[in-house]
């Protein structure tokens, strides 16, 4: 397992991983945006309030550093293994005016790997910006709510979108785009998951079509306290209201107990099976920061993340080092101790 060093000088790695990931396999992660921009403020958003919400386009980072940036990542890793390059990160991905022409590049210059996007779906009802999608391999857009009330409760908009526009541009992106297109929904119980929000979602994916859903579930502590994950009586009614969609579930106690089909052992085996780690201490100290800057860990999500079935006590005491440089802090919750930047 290889780790890109944190680029200290903007703050803000733009390459991160690879890790493991809940719902891609190996991923090599690209942050395109800054710390936090979004077109949402989502309750269940795991790196933060949104500090700047915004539907405008703009080349965050020059195109021209990006480029080198991956350029030099590549040199460094010519044997890299990943099962996708994903754009994701601290915001909305296609917020970055240039994201087209980044997929292109990569397309041409590394056509030995998958690229991926995780996106809000806010912004494809722009022609645009689907033209510049275009050359994906994957695209997994969110789709969380279809009545206007439940999307202003959960997704927070900014105040020029509405929940037509996100279902137009799915709908005409799933027409125009040839590639693997899956659909998350994110529940949040007591907001988006009455038996008629769920028909109304299930009735749009109906016309969608999407090749997979993904029910996802908070599994990290969220920007609103006041949120919890489903019970497993919940998903279950859930699982059955999506029927005769197959839905795959992205919840940690229905993962124990679903544990032979389940993502976590599959996950599991390819840890053991992953490339080797790193001994470099700098490496993990950036590796462990990078991850649990976008998105708060336990030490057992950062074990599986990084791949490091045999740097387990070296993932410990790394956090030990991190704690006492007062880098990282931590606070317990229901599923264990997340690990925070400060
Ligand atoms: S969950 Fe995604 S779309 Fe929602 S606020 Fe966070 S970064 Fe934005």
């Amino acid at each position: 397992m290889v780790f890109h060093k944190m680029n200290t000088k903007k703050n803000q790695p733009l390459i991160f991983g690879p890790i493991k990931s809940r719902r891609l396999g190996i991923s090599l992660g690209i942050d395109l945006i800054p710390r936090k921009v979004c077109s949402l403020d989502c309750v269940y958003c795991e790196c933060g309030k949104t500090l700047t919400l915004s539907t405008k386009r703009k080349e965050f980072f020059k195109f021209k550093s990006t480029i080198s940036e991956i350029d030099s990542f590549f040199m460094a890793n010519p044997n890299l293994q990943t099962d996708y390059i994903t754009f994701s990160g601290h915001g909305e991905p296609t917020l970055y005016s240039k994201i087209g022409e980044i997929i292109s590049y990569l397309k041409q210059k590394y056509p030995q790997y998958k690229v991926a996007l995780l996106t809000n779906s806010t912004l494809l009802y722009q022609e645009d910006l689907r033209k510049e999608l275009l050359p994906l391999d994957l695209i997994v857009p969110s789709l969380d709510a279809v009545s206007e009330s439940a999307f202003n409760k959960i997704n927070r908009p900014h105040s020029q979108l509405t929940v037509d526009m996100v279902l137009d541009g799915l709908l005409k992106f799933r027409q125009e785009f040839s590639g693997q297109f899956w659909v998350e929904v994110f529940i949040i119980p007591g907001i988006n998951d009455s038996t008629e929000e769920i028909v109304s979602i299930k009735e749009w994916l109906t016309k969608i079509n999407p090749h997979k859903i993904q029910l996802n579930t908070l599994d990290r502590p969220g920007t609103e306290s006041s949120i919890r994950t489903p019970t497993i009586s919940e998903l279950e009614n859930l699982q059955k209201l999506f029927e005769p969609f197959e839905v795959e579930i992205y919840n940690s106690k229905w993962n124990e107990i679903h544990s032979s089909s389940s993502l976590s052992s599959t996950l599991s085996s390819s840890t053991s099976n992953s490339t080797s780690s790193t001994s470099n201490n700098s490496n993990i100290e950036d590796a462990i920061i990078n991850t649990i800057k976008r998105r708060p860990c336990t030490l057992e999500d950062l074990k599986v993340a990084l791949g490091a079935n045999n740097t387990t006590l070296t993932i410990e005491s790394t956090l030990k080092i991190l704690f006492e440089k007062k880098i990282i802090t931590s606070r317990k919750e229901d599923r264990g101790e997340f690990y925070f930047v400060i």
